[in-house]
C-alpha cells in the first residue's frame, strides 16, 4: 500500500481513495479535479476556486513560474501558496508540457525537483518525455528510458514532505505502458500521472485512451493514486474513472471558455449556437445565452468558465455518489449514449472486462440492464467464471420461466439473459439481481448461451434441458449439441407457477 493513497470505496475500476498530501497538511478526496492556473493569467483567482468551486487540489506550472524573473523572486521570497493565494495541495508540474510542444527547456529534473521543494509546491514532477501518440516503437521505448532516468534522479533527491510525480509514458503501445507502470511503481515516488493522452482526446479517441490507460494500470497495481494527465472534460471522467483514474486536472474550463466554448456531460457546445442553458449553475441560471453574448469579452469569457468549472466539478461528485450506489457503470453507459467516440471508449473498457473483474465489488446496489453493451459488464463475466463450480448431477433443466408444477428434474435453474443460468436460491444475491428490459437484444441472450455453455462444459454427465423465451438461432446455435432445446413459447414447460417465473425485481 502507498502510504499517501488509502482507497474507501470502489466500483468497477472506479474508486473513492483518500489521497494524503503531507506537505500541505491535507488529505484530498478523489476521484479529484485540479483546476489548471496560469500563474500569469487567471480567469478564476485559485481563492474562488476554493471557495465557490470546493476545489481542495489545484495544479500550475513550475517551469513557467522559474522562467518568468517576477514570479520566480516572488514565488521564492513568500511561497507558493501565497503568491497563489491557496489554502490547499498544490501540484506543480516541470515544462515537459513546454518541453513537447517546443523541443527543449533549459532546466534538468535535479534543478526543476529542487526549485518546486524551493517554492513550497506539494507534489513536484519530474521532466519526463510526453511521448507523443504514434510514433514509432523505437521512439517511444528511447523516450521511455529517458523518462525512467527522469524518475530515478527524481528519487535520488531528499524531497522531505513533498510527494513526487512518477509519470508513466509509453506512447499508444499497451505493453510500455504497462512496463512504464511497473517500473513507476518500483520507484518510492508517489503519484502516477498516465501522460501525453491530451492527443487522443483532443481527436476524441476514447478508445485508445481505455488502452493507454489499462495497460499503464496493469503495470501500476491496484493501490497506486493515478492521473490522467491533461484530461479535463467531464464528458469523459465517468470512463477514465471506471478505468481506475483518481485525478484529473483541466485547463479545459479555462482554454474553452477562451474560445466561446460551453462545456457540458454530452459534449462541448459553442455560445454563439445556444438558445438555451442546460444547466442551472449559478451563471445559467442567472444568464440566458442571448444575455452572455451581449457582455464584453473578458465577462464573456469568464463567466463561460465559471460554468464550465460548475459542471466540471458536478460531474465528478455524481461519479462519486455512483461509486458509492455501485452504479458507476450505468453512469458510463449513459455517458456514451453523448457521442459515438464516447461508446467507442465504453466498448474499449468492456474489452478489459476482465481486468476491470479483479477490483469490482462482488455486491453492489444494483445492475441495470441499459444496453446491449450491458451485456459484456465484468459482472456477467464473473457469473460466467463461477458458473465452474457448481457440481450438477442427473437431469436439470433450466429455464426462462417458472418451476413446472410436475417434473421429473434433479435440479430446476433460472435463466436470465444476460447472466444465464443460476439456482433459485441465488435469485437475491448481486448481480442476479439484475433489472432486465422485457425486450432482449441478441448480445442478452448469446451471453446468456454462454452461461449455459459453461455449465453443460463443467458438468459433462449431467442431461441439460433449455427451456427458453423463443431465442434467435444464433443463441442457440451457439450451445453445445448435447443441451435439449424446448421453446417455451410453444412448450408444456410453459404451464408453470408464473409468480415464480418473474425475473428478479
Ligand atoms: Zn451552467
Amino acid at each position: 500500500m502507498r502510504d499517501c493513497f488509502e482507497i474507501r470505496d470502489g466500483d468497477a475500476g472506479g474508486r473513492i481513495g483518500q489521497l494524503t498530501v503531507p506537505r500541505a497538511g491535507v488529505t484530498v478526496e478523489t476521484p479529484a479535479l485540479l483546476p489548471v492556473v496560469n500563474p500569469n493569467l487567471q480567469t478564476i483567482s485559485p481563492a474562488r476556486l476554493e471557495s465557490e468551486f470546493g476545489a481542495e487540489i489545484l495544479i500550475t506550472n513550475s517551469y513557467i513560474i522559474r522562467q518568468t524573473d517576477r514570479l520566480r523572486e516572488q514565488a521564492l521570497d513568500v511561497g507558493l501558496h501565497e503568491l497563489l493565494d491557496f489554502d490547499g495541495a498544490i501540484m506543480t508540474d516541470s515544462g515537459s508540457f513546454q518541453l513537447a510542444e517546443y523541443g527543449e527547456i533549459e532546466v534538468t529534473t535535479e534543478e526543476i525537483i529542487q526549485f518546486q521543494l524551493d517554492i513550497g509546491s506539494d507534489i513536484g514532477t519530474p521532466v519526463d518525455i510526453p511521448t507523443p501518440p504514434d510514433v514509432s516503437r523505437e521512439q517511444a521505448e528511447e523516450e521511455l528510458e529517458i523518462t525512467q532516468t527522469a524518475l530515478a534522479d527524481a528519487e535520488a533527491i531528499d524531497t522531505g514532505e513533498m510527494l513526487v510525480n512518477a509519470p508513466v509514458q509509453g506512447s499508444t503501445y499497451s505493453d510500455l505502458r504497462e512496463r512504464a507502470g511497473s517500473h513507476a511503481e518500483a520507484t518510492d515516488l508517489d503519484v502516477f500521472p498516465v501522460g501525453a493522452v491530451v492527443p487522443l482526446m483532443n481527436a476524441y479517441r476514447y478508445d485508445d485512451m481505455v488502452d493507454v490507460v489499462a495497460g499503464a494500470k496493469r503495470g501500476l497495481g491496484a493501490d497506486c493514486p493515478v492521473h490522467l494527465f491533461g484530461a479535463g472534460h467531464p464528458m469523459m471522467f465517468a470512463l477514465a474513472v471506471a478505468m481506475g483514474c483518481d485525478l484529473f486536472d483541466s485547463a479545459a474550463y479555462a482554454l474553452y471558455a477562451r474560445d466561446g466554448r460551453y462545456l457540458t456531460v454530452r459534449g462541448t457546445e459553442h455560445l454563439e449556437e445556444l438558445d438555451y442553458f442546460p444547466c442551472s449553475c449559478p451563471v445559467c441560471a442567472e444568464h440566458d445565452p442571448a444575455d452572455v453574448r451581449g457582455f464584453d469579452e473578458d465577462t464573456q469569457e469568464r463567466l463561460l468558465a465559471e460554468h464550465n468549472l460548475h459542471v466540471t466539478f458536478e460531474e465528478i461528485r455524481r461519479i462519486k455518489q455512483a461509486i458509492r450506489s455501485g452504479n458507476l457503470l450505468e453512469l458510463v453507459e449513459t455517458r456514451a449514449r453523448g457521442h459515438p467516440a464516447m461508446l467507442d471508449g465504453y466498448r474499449a473498457l468492456l474489452e478489459h472486462a476482465e481486468q476491470l473483474e479483479r477490483e469490482d465489488p462482488v455486491s453492489k446496489g444494483s445492475f441495470f440492464y441499459l444496453s446491449n453493451e450491458s451485456a459484456r459488464r465484468p459482472e456477467v463475466l464473473r457469473h460466467h467464471e463461477r458458473l465452474d463450480r457448481f457440481d450438477l448431477s442427473g437431469d436439470v433443466l433450466l429455464t426462462q420461466g417458472g418451476t413446472p408444477k410436475e417434473h421429473d428434474f434433479d435440479a430446476v435453474w433460472r435463466v436470465v439473459p444476460p447472466l444465464g443460468p443460476f439456482p433459485r436460491a441465488l435469485s437475491e444475491t448481486y448481480p442476479l439481481t439484475a433489472e432486465v428490459p422485457e425486450r432482449f437484444d441478441d448480445d442478452a441472450y448469446l451471453a446468456a448461451a454462454d452461461g449455459v455453455s459453461r455449465l453443460a462444459e463443467a458438468n459433462p454427465e449431467v442431461s441439460v434441458t433449455l427451456a427458453h423465451d423463443d431465442w434467435p438461432d444464433a443463441a442457440l446455435d451457439a450451445l453445445p449439441e448435447r443441451v435439449h432445446r424446448e421453446n417455451l413459447v410453444r412448450s408444456h414447460y410453459a404451464d408453470s407457477d408464473s409468480a415464480d417465473g418473474e425475473t428478479g425485481q
